[in-house]
Order: C-alpha cells, then sequence, then structure tokens
C-alpha cells in the first residue's frame, strides 16, 4: 500500500486502540509510515517508539492540538514535536485540566436533559486519557439513551448542540506558534469539518493566512469524511499559500468508521515537511 497514514489515534486519547495495536496493523497494511497524534498528549511516545523499532514502519510522533476560533473548534497537528518544550508541555496540561471539568458540566447538561449519564462512568472510560465528547458519548449510548455515539452526536454533543460545552483552549494561531516553538510541523487539520454557522463560513482563508504568518505547513485537504468539494477547495488553498497538502485517516478504532491508511501522504509530501522543520 505504501504512503504514510499522518493521522491516527489510540487509547491515550479517544481512539480504542493500543500504540501497539496502531503500529502492528500499519505493518500488515504495508504503510510506510505512522501518524501518532493523540488530542491534546505526548503519552503515547514512548510506546509506538518502541513498538515499530524492530520493523520498518516510520513513526511520526505528534499531537492533535485542540485550538478554538469564535466558539469553534479548530484542531492543528504537531509533528515531530519536543515534548519537553515548556510551553507547550504547560498548554497541553492546562487543556487536559480543562477537558476535565468540561467532562462535569456536559454531564450535568445531559442530566437535565433526562439523559442520566454518570461523571463515574466517562471517568472511568477515558482512563488516563484526556477526557473527550467521544468518552461521553459512548457512556451515553450505555444508558440506552441513543442507540450510537453517532446519535449522541447529532443529537446532543456536536459543536453548538444542547449537551455541548466549549473548551478554553488558544487560537489557532497561538496552537501554531507554540508547535513550531517545540520545534514542529503543524498542519491544520480537517478544514472541512468545522461547520458553517450564522452563516459564516466554516474556517476562512484570512484565519488560515494569520496561522501561515505563524510557521502553519501543511493542510490536511484529505481526509475520510472530506466532500470532494473540501478536498479541492483546501487542495487549491495549500498550494495558492505554498503549502503541503497532507492526508491522514484519523483512525479511532472502534470509536469511528475511519479505516486505517484510508489516506495516505507520499514519502515525497512528508519529506517537504521535514525540510519544512529545518528552515
Ligand atoms: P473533543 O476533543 O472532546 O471536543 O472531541 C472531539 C472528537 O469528537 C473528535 O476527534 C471526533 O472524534 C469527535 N467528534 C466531534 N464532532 C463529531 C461529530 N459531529 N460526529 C462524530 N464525532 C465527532
Ligand atoms: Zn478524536
Ligand atoms: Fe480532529
Ligand atoms: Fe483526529
Amino acid at each position: 500500500m505504501g504512503g504514510f497514514d499522518l493521522h491516527t489515534h489510540t487509547t491515550f486519547s479517544d481512539g480504542t486502540t493500543t500504540p501497539e495495536e496502531n503500529v502492528r496493523d500499519a505493518v500488515a497494511l504495508g504503510l510506510e509510515g505512522l501518524g501518532i497524534t493523540d488530542h491534546d498528549t505526548t503519552a503515547p511516545f514512548a510506546r509506538a517508539l518502541a513498538a515499530a523499532e524492530a520493523t520498518d514502519l516510520e513513526v511520526v510522533l505528534g499531537t492533535e492540538f485542540s485550538a478554538e476560533h469564535d466558539g469553534r473548534s479548530v484542531h492543528v497537528l504537531g509533528f515531530w514535536i519536543d515534548p519537553g518544550y515548556a510551553p507547550l508541555a504547560e498548554e497541553l496540561d492546562r487543556l487536559r485540566h480543562e477537558r476535565r471539568f468540561r467532562a462535569e458540566r456536559i454531564v450535568q447538561r445531559f442530566q437535565a436533559l433526562d439523559v442520566p449519564v454518570s461523571l463515574e462512568r466517562v471517568l472511568e472510560l477515558a482512563g488516563e486519557a484526556p477526557i473527550g465528547r467521544p468518552h461521553i458519548a459512548q457512556a451515553v449510548v450505555e444508558t440506552g439513551a441513543a442507540g450510537s455515539t453517532r446519535e449522541v452526536f447529532d443529537r446532543y454533543l456536536a459543536d453548538g448542540g444542547p449537551a455541548y460545552v466549549e473548551k478554553h483552549a488558544v487560537d489557532p494561531v497561538r496552537a501554531v506558534e507554540l508547535l513550531v516553538g517545540a520545534c514542529g510541523v503543524a498542519v491544520l487539520a480537517h478544514p472541512g469539518l468545522y461547520g458553517a454557522r450564522d452563516g459564516q463560513e466554516g474556517i476562512g482563508d484570512g484565519l488560515v493566512e494569520a496561522m501561515v504568518g505563524a510557521g502553519l505547513a501543511g493542510i490536511e485537504a484529505d481526509h475520510p469524511d472530506h466532500t470532494d468539494a473540501h478536498r479541492a477547495r483546501y487542495r487549491d488553498l495549500a498550494r495558492g499559500l505554498g503549502l503541503a497538502v497532507t492526508a491522514g485517516s484519523d483512525f479511532h478504532g472502534d470509536a469511528k468508521t475511519n479505516r486505517l491508511g484510508s489516506a495516505t501522504t507520499s514519502r515525497a509530501v512528508v519529506e517537504e515537511l521535514r525540510v519544512w522543520r529545518r528552515a
């Protein structure tokens, strides 16, 4: 199969597979490289590296960093980041605490909507991972209030939904600065998924240009949840701004239908990103 699947999650955030399983399955698929990009954490790095040691698979260690703009989540992938860079590590710590408080508030919203989900169960499902909406959605499904996590998102938890609570996160421009400060390469994740609201575009070209000013290196135009129109629009935007066009599956194990290796970045583009890092 070849190529690099640059965007995957594990049990270190809201995926259901371990880093070892992602590595094993990537090898079985014949991938050349695998991005490990859990939300707001660098905790899986050591395990992912150890798992890939005896294989030909190149692991790209990163994170999918939560930012927000105008009350909307914006995700920025950071590859090859130094986990010891204090300003980034501190913001990731703060975000994990924020996620804990937010989970409590989301659970209260569900209870007010007569969905008897418990915080204890959500914490149990998340384990050591930063708590994400998929953990809460799973706990809601267990109460019988919805048939699937998809339904929980559609009815309650999608951005702006009745049980949705924002996380207080940094602006996307600051997110790029922190990732670049940590010697990483910043790529805007799935820009087509930020959704239109109040008649506005999901993510405006102006914001992307400001992120470029802070050192953004690429745009993930190729994502399984993008329409053909999204792919074309963001590929053109990336080319116009001189950015790399990346692809990743956003694999989450059983928490999402996205299949590992269903979107891959060529080695040539990965090299382009590496050059960016040295520049
Ligand atoms: P959080 O980081 O807690 O805001 O949750 C973000 C995660 O929730 C994303 O990585 C997706 O896996 C999932 N997610 C967000 N919006 C939706 C949606 N509308 N439908 C299904 N999953 C979603
Ligand atoms: Zn996720
Ligand atoms: Fe994301
Ligand atoms: Fe993701």
